[in-house]
């Protein structure tokens, strides 16, 4: 069925939503069928603004007794560009984004297709936070059934670690809960399994102190200072609280910032525990007597930090992404790294290193199908290019990065960091979890799941 004879099913499913449906034809199609991965150009037969859990109900049922292909969309900030899907029906969760707040519980339920941002500005007026990722606009659901890593991860885990309970419409149409108390199972599977269970129409997460006054920084090193200061860096992470986050990043930074071509070191750090502030500013000094900026640009509002660096990923751009984990920061690992990042005379890719540790290493391995708790560090090699003549070059260099570091890699990968691969995608799961959390993954698929209804992910097949 192509796009223009969809008429029926588009009138069908307007019969049976009180969402929105766009079709091919309507105006509003082309910013709908649309993701953030500029890359992603996919024509689905519909896509469906659901108004309610209702209607999340009726278009899964719809999809499944029509075998039609069913992407689940989020933020639609996805890199591998899931949140569409040619010749079937995006079910779009965007105006499922309420924040509601209970402070006598200290939880958030907050809707699935919410973004970012909307957390934060409904918590922080309040003294509260969800630890979440580092740009506003990506959406909570697909950043937390992956993991979620923030400015809060060393302080109080993952966003996963973070759900206290789920709503969540299966693959049959039915409504469940996952929690503790009512199927542990499937919270289980939600806390970086992605969205192979059923969409989550609803995650009630635990809220956090939020970090007010806020003791933030970015520390910025021009080429020549590298080595100096990534070895400074890396000695300083060692003894960290779990209350201090940092992130180095390799960046040129894009032409909107104006900040010059040249390639950059931005050393991004934050500290979360707002009772004793000045230990925060106190490690802060020890990394700036070791390693002396060239340039710092200090903030001090939550909401203001958690869109820092939402210039690097506006909407549209084209992405791809790869990531490993990785325990030595050595000179031979530092070698490699500076070589690559130094040849980035391009702005539109970036490479971070997450130092990790803390209350995230904390959480039993078992506890999650999250990988790799125990790495020092994450690298995430990213792109976010709007020129689509350098789509080859530019995913071959960030492949080329994370090939360099296999030698390095503790295992596991982070599926958030992660493009869409051709090929054995059963494999690339695998590589993703390891054997014995996919085998458990897999089997709570089959129960949830059994026809692989959800499929546009980082796939876990039923076994
Ligand atoms: C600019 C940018 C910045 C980022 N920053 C960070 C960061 O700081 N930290 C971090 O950890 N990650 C970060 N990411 C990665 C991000 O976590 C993933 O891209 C994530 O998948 C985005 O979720 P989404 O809902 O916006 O995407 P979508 O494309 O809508 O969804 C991604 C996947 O999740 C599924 N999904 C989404 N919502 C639901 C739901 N409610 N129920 C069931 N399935 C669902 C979709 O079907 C799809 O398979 C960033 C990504 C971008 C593009």
């Amino acid at each position: 069925m192509g796009t223009s004879s969809a008429a029926p099913l588009v009138a069908e499913l307007r019969s049976r939503v009180t969402g929105q449906v766009v079709g091919a034809g309507d105006e509003e199609y082309d910013a709908a069928r649309r993701v953030w991965n500029g890359i992603v150009d996919k024509h689905p037969l519909a896509v469906v603004r659901v108004a309610d859990e209702d209607d999340v109900v009726a278009v899964v049922d719809h999809a499944r007794t029509r075998r039609l292909p069913l992407a689940v969309r989020g933020g639609g900030h996805g890199v591998a560009g899931y949140g569409t899907v040619d010749e079937g029906v995006v079910l779009d969760l965007g105006r499922l984004a309420g924040v509601d707040l209970d402070e006598s519980t200290g939880t958030v339920r907050v809707g699935g297709g919410a973004r970012l941002g909307d957390v934060d500005r409904a918590t922080a007026p309040h003294g509260l936070v969800v630890p979440l990722g580092v740009v506003s606009q990506t959406g909570v659901g697909g950043l937390t059934l992956g993991g979620g890593v923030g400015w809060l991860t060393r302080a109080y885990g993952l966003t996963a670690d973070n759900v206290v309970a789920a709503s969540v419409v299966t693959a049959s149409g039915e409504r469940v809960t996952a929690s503790e108390a009512e199927d542990g199972d499937l919270l289980w599977a939600l806390r970086g399994g992605g969205g192979n269970f059923g969409v989550v129409t609803r995650f009630t997460y635990r809220a956090r102190a939020l970090p007010d006054p806020l003791v933030a920084v970015e520390m910025v090193y021009t080429e020549q200072r590298w080595p100096h200061a990534l070895r400074a860096w890396e000695a300083w992470t060692r003894e960290l609280p779990d209350a201090m986050q940092s992130i180095a990043t390799f960046i040129v930074p894009p032409p909107e910032l104006g900040a010059g071509d040249e390639p950059l070191l931005v050393l991004a750090s934050m500290w979360a525990d707002p009772d004793d502030g000045a230990a925060g500013e106190r490690f802060l000094s020890e990394l700036r007597a070791a390693a002396p900026p060239d340039e710092e640009t200090p903030e001090s509002d939550w909401v203001a930090w958690q869109s820092a660096f939402d210039v690097l990923g506006g909407p549209g751009r084209r992405g791809y992404w790869r990531n490993t984990s990785f325990d030595r920061l050595d000179d031979e690992v530092v070698e490699v790294l500076l070589r690559r990042a130094g040849e980035q005379r391009w702005a539109g890719t970036g490479i971070d290193i997450h130092h990790m540790g803390g209350a995230f290493a904390r959480v039993p391995a078992e506890a999650t199908p999250f990988p790799a708790r125990g790495a020092r560090f994450w690298l995430n090699v990213y792109g976010a290019w709007t020129d689509p003549a350098v789509d080859a070059p530019r995913t071959a260099w960030v492949r080329a990065v994370v090939q360099d570091m296999a030698p390095f890699s503790t295992g596991g990968l982070y599926v958030n960091f992660l493009g869409a691969e051709a090929g054995d995608r059963a494999q690339a799961t695998r590589a993703v979890y390891g054997a014995g959390p996919l085998e458990r993954l897999a089997g709570l698929k089959r129960r949830y799941d059994p026809e692989n209804l959800f499929r546009l992910n980082h796939n876990v097949p039923p076994a």
